[in-house]
């Protein structure tokens, strides 16, 4: 065991007068880690598309009009594109299910169709 500092539970107090208020403000936008927000992957049907949570999209399944990003929250799979384990479309959290919920592993999300096809 280390000896415990004398300071511990007391580190990254705030320190008063440097607050940020004469400081320039970043744009938002570009502070955002780069590659999630918009890229393109190509799909198993060979095509180039754009994803990434800034992307707006509405859910693949049949019928639904939900409107949804392309982030990997909304991906059928576990990777864009064209993951092994799903088809990499995009849907709502409606069209989106676990395949086993009993699984230790993590799960990606499918669409009803993949989770069909699972086994
Ligand atoms: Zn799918
Ligand atoms: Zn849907």
């Amino acid at each position: 065991m280390p000896p415990t500092p004398p300071y511990s539970g007391r580190v990254g107090g705030v320190c008063p007068g440097t607050g940020p208020a004469d400081r320039p403000q970043p744009d938002p936008a570009l502070e955002e880690p780069m590659g999630y927000a918009y890229y393109t992957v190509t799909r198993h049907d060979g095509i180039e598309i754009e994803a990434g949570y800034a992307v707006e999209a509405v859910c693949e399944q049949d019928g639904c009009t939900e409107q949804i990003d392309r982030g990997l929250d909304q991906l059928c799979g576990s990777e864009p594109g064209a993951p092994e384990d799903g088809c990499g479309g995009y849907f709502c959290s409606r069209h989106l299910y676990y395949p086993d919920w009993e699984s230790e592993e993590p799960q990606p999300l499918n669409c009803k169709p993949c989770v069909e096809n699972r086994d």
